[in-house]
């Protein structure tokens, strides 16, 4: 037995890990951070799928095609994709996250986003993956940005550099929670600046974020940086509304 390892059953003996969801006591040495049950109850976005949007097709046998959103309103990101499902354990995991300042909870998304087979997916593609930028005043008040965290891991998994000097939030806006659609795209809009456009020019980015709802942050953002000059960019976030 390594070191290490010794270590971590010694911890582990004194400071059980318990699973994130339904607080039992996790066996001991393993990096999970759910019990088996409560991971059978992640929904994993890995069927047919809307290729732009990333909304997925669960009792289609028709395979991937462009959903009637997307057909009716184009996106200015090439793609989103997410690993699970909003919804359940997952949905409280990011609210313990963001809210709680749960930094388990942080763990185990980061874990699900970057572990996560995005198929088809080149990451080699991108120059940078890009946080979504929260204003100075959210980060203040929440005190880390839960973008960074988890494009961290995942640019770390990937072996993709993180920069989120490219674009900053220049406008503080309200929470975009209860809003539909149309109220959305207009709250956000123009909340973002691209910076550095020499680094931005003809470059590809993927942006990285917590939750897809409508995709307007997600657009808003691509959106900044295509006119910055990007050449292109993606999006990928650790969960979707579906
Ligand atoms: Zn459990
Ligand atoms: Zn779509």
């Amino acid at each position: 037995m390594i070191f290490r390892e010794f270590l971590s059953q010694i911890s582990d003996a004194f400071f059980p890990r318990i699973c994130l969801a339904c607080s039992c006591v996790l066996p001991t040495g393993r990096p999970e951070f759910f019990c088996a049950d409560c991971f059978c109850r992640i929904t994993f976005l890995d069927g047919s799928l809307c290729p732009v949007c990333g909304v997925t097709f669960p009792d289609s046998s028709a395979g991937n095609h462009l959903c009637g959103s997307c057909m009716e309103h184009p996106h200015w990101f090439d793609f989103a994709r997410a690993a699970v499902a909003y919804e359940g354990i997952i949905l409280d995991a990011i609210h313990r996250f963001k809210y709680g300042r749960d930094l388990t909870a942080g763990a185990a998304l980061a874990g699900l986003l970057a572990d996560f087979d995005f198929a088809g997916i080149d990451f080699s593609a991108f120059d940078a993956m890009i946080p979504v930028p929260l204003h100075i005043r959210r980060l203040r008040e929440r005190r880390f940005n839960q973008s960074l965290v988890l494009a961290r891991a995942l640019g770390k998994k990937h072996g993709v550099a993180v920069d989120f000097s490219l674009l900053k939030r220049r406008r503080f806006t309200l929470t975009q929670t209860g809003l539909n659609k149309s109220q959305r795209d207009k709250n956000i809009s123009g909340a973002f600046a691209a910076n550095h456009p020499d680094k931005i020019r003809g470059g590809s980015f993927l942006l990285v974020d917590d939750v897809y709802t409508t995709g307007a942050t997600l657009n808003e953002c691509a959106k900044t940086l295509v006119e910055a000059g990007a050449k292109r960019v993606a999006a990928m976030t650790a969960a979707r509304v579906l």
